[in-house]
C-alpha cells in the first residue's frame, strides 16, 4: 500500500485482446505488484464511427466479455473505462498507487502519438510506462537494407524477413501461466453495457478461433477460390484485436506453407510502409500519382457501394462486405481495380468505404493494398494492369458459386446491365493515367 491506496501494475490492452502469450501483460505480470487488466473505449475513436451498430465494437465488446470470464478464475476482473485515454489515467491514478503500466505497441499515426504522450503524462508522475513488441514479429527498423534504408519492394523484404526469423528463437510470454498475480476482485468496477458507451448489439458473435492445419497445408492450391469455406484460414480479424498471437502462427507458417507465411509477412511489409512512409495514410507513396484527374461520380460510388453494379462478382464482393464485414481477398482486388480502374473513382473514397465496413480494418493493410490495386503504391501492379471482371470470374468462380450465394437474382429481371463497358472504361483510364503522369 502507497497511503490508502493500493500498489498495483496497470496492463493497458489494445489490439492485443487476449490473456496468453501476451508480451506486455507477462512483463506486467511479473513486475512485482498485482496487474489490473484495462480496456478504454477511447472516444477519439469511437466518434468517428456514425453507425452506432458498428459490428467491430460489438465484437471488441464480446473479446472483453470473453476475457473477463477467463479472469473469474484469478478471482480478477478487467476494467473498461470510455472517455478519453487521460481521464482514465486519471481515475486509476486517483484509486491505486499506480507503479508501472504495460502495453505492447501500436504502430498506427494516432496510436504513437497517443501513447507518447500519455507516456510523458505518467512520468511526470513517477509511473512507468513501457510498451513491447507484440502484434509483429518484426518491427519496422529491423527489417532494413544493408544501408538502413527501408525496402519499397515486397521481395528482397520478404527475403531478408526470413533470413532474420532463420537466426531467431521465436520468443513466447506465457503470460497464461502467471495470472495468480492478477489483482483481486476489485469491487468498484461494474462491466458497462455497449449501450453506455453509445452502441448496439448488431447480431455478430465473436468465437475464439485458431487456423485449421488442413487450410493452411493447401493454401496456396485454395487461396484464390472465394466459394471455398476454408479457402484461406479467416485469420485476420483474431491479428486485427490480437485474440491470436501472430507468434503462434508464424510458428505454424514457417513449417507448414510458405505462400501462406508470405501472407503474414505483407501485413508486415505494409506495416513497415507506413511506419517509414506516413504520407501514404493521406495521398499516393508515389506522389505523382497524385496528378490523375478521378471521374469521381457520386451515383457510381454509391452503385458500387450497394453491389449494383450489374457486375456479378463485383456486387457479390461487395454484398459480402456490406452483410458480412469480410470480403475474399480474390474479390476485394477486383472490386477495388473496378472502382479505380473502370470507374475511374479515387481510390481514397474505397479505402474510406472499406475502412468503414471491414471487420478486419487496419490502416496499414487497408491503405498498402488499395495503393496496390491503384498502381500507386510501393510495389504496385502497375497501372495499365486492369482486372478484367468476366476473366477473374471465369478464372477464379466459374460455376458461379460464390457469385449465387450472393446475388442470387443473377439471371432475373430486374439485375442490373453492366453499368459501364468494360473495354471502353479500360481505355479511359489508360489515358486518364497516362495524361496525368505525362502532365508533371
Ligand atoms: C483492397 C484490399 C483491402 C484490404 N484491406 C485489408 C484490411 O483492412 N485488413 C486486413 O487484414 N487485410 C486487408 N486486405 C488483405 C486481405 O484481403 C485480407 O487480409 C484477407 O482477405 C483476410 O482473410 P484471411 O484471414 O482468410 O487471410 P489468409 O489468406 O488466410 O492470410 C493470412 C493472414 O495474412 C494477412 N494477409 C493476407 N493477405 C494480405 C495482404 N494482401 N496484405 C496484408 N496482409 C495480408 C492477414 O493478416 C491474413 O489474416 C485487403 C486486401 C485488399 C485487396
Amino acid at each position: 500500500m502507497s497511503g490508502s491506496k493500493p500498489m498495483i501494475s496497470v496492463c493497458w490492452l489494445r489490439r492485443d485482446l487476449r490473456l496468453h502469450d501476451n508480451a506486455a501483460l507477462f512483463h506486467a505480470l511479473k513486475s512485482g505488484f498485482p496487474v489490473l487488466p484495462v480496456f478504454i473505449f477511447d472516444d477519439a475513436i469511437l466518434n468517428q464511427l456514425d453507425d452506432k451498430a458498428d459490428k467491430r465494437v460489438d465484437l471488441i465488446y464480446q473479446m472483453l466479455e470473453n476475457i473477463q470470464q477467463k479472469l473469474q478464475a484469478t478471482e480478477g476482473s478487467i476494467r473498461i473505462f470510455h472517455g478519453s485515454v487521460k481521464q482514465a489515467f486519471d481515475i486509476l491514478i486517483n484509486e491505486y498507487a499506480v507503479q508501472k503500466v504495460f502495453c505492447n505497441r501500436d504502430y498506427e499515426p494516432y496510436a504513437l502519438q497517443r501513447d507518447a504522450e500519455i507516456r510523458y503524462f505518467l512520468n511526470a508522475k513517477n509511473i512507468e510506462f513501457h510498451s513491447y513488441k507484440d502484434q509483429i514479429i518484426f518491427e519496422w527498423n529491423e527489417v532494413l537494407k544493408a544501408d538502413g534504408t527501408p525496402y519499397t519492394v515486397f521481395t528482397p523484404f520478404s527475403k531478408i524477413w526470413k533470413k532474420h526469423l532463420s537466426e531467431i528463437q521465436i520468443p513466447a510470454y506465457p503470460s497464461e501461466k502467471h495470472l495468480n498475480n492478477i489483482l483481486k476482485s476489485d469491487k468498484k468496477a461494474s462491466f458497462p453495457k455497449l449501450e453506455e458507451i453509445g452502441f448496439h448489439k448488431t447480431g455478430i458473435q465473436f468465437h475464439e478461433a485458431k487456423p485449421e492445419i488442413y487450410t493452411i497445408e493447401n493454401y496456396h492450391l485454395t487461396r484464390d477460390i472465394p466459394s471455398l469455406e476454408t479457402g484461406t484460414t479467416g485469420m485476420s480479424l483474431h491479428l486485427r484485436f490480437g485474440t491470436l498471437s501472430v507468434r503462434e502462427l508464424v510458428k505454424i507458417a514457417s513449417i507448414s506453407n510458405e505462400t501462406w507465411l508470405n501472407e503474414l509477412i505483407w501485413r508486415e511489409f505494409f506495416m513497415s510502409i507506413l511506419m517509414h512512409f506516413p504520407h501514404v495514410a493521406n495521398g499516393a507513396f508515389k506522389k505523382q500519382y497524385e496528378a490523375i484527374e478521378w471521374r469521381n461520380n457520386e451515383d457510381e460510388f454509391q452503385r458500387w457501394c450497394n453491389g449494383t453494379t450489374g457486375f456479378p462478382i463485383v456486387d457479390a464482393g461487395m454484398r459480402q462486405l456490406n452483410e458480412t464485414g469480410l470480403m475474399h481477398n480474390r474479390v476485394r482486388m477486383i472490386t477495388a481495380s473496378f472502382l479505380v480502374k473502370d470507374l475511374l473513382v479515387d481510390w481514397r473514397w474505397g479505402e474510406a468505404y472499406f475502412a468503414s465496413k471491414l471487420l478486419d480494418y487496419d490502416l496499414s493493410a487497408n491503405n498498402g493494398n488499395w495503393q496496390w490495386a491503384a498502381g500507386c503504391g510501393c510495389d504496385a501492379a502497375p497501372y495499365f494492369r486492369i482486372l478484367n471482371p468476366s476473366e477473374q470470374t471465369k478464372r477464379y468462380d466459374p460455376e458461379l458459386k460464390y457469385i449465387r450465394r450472393w446475388v442470387p437474382e443473377i439471371n432475373e429481371f430486374g439485375y442490373p446491365a453492366p453499368m459501364v463497358d468494360h473495354s471502353m472504361a479500360r481505355e479511359r483510364t489508360l489515358k486518364a493515367f497516362k495524361e496525368g503522369l505525362n502532365n508533371i
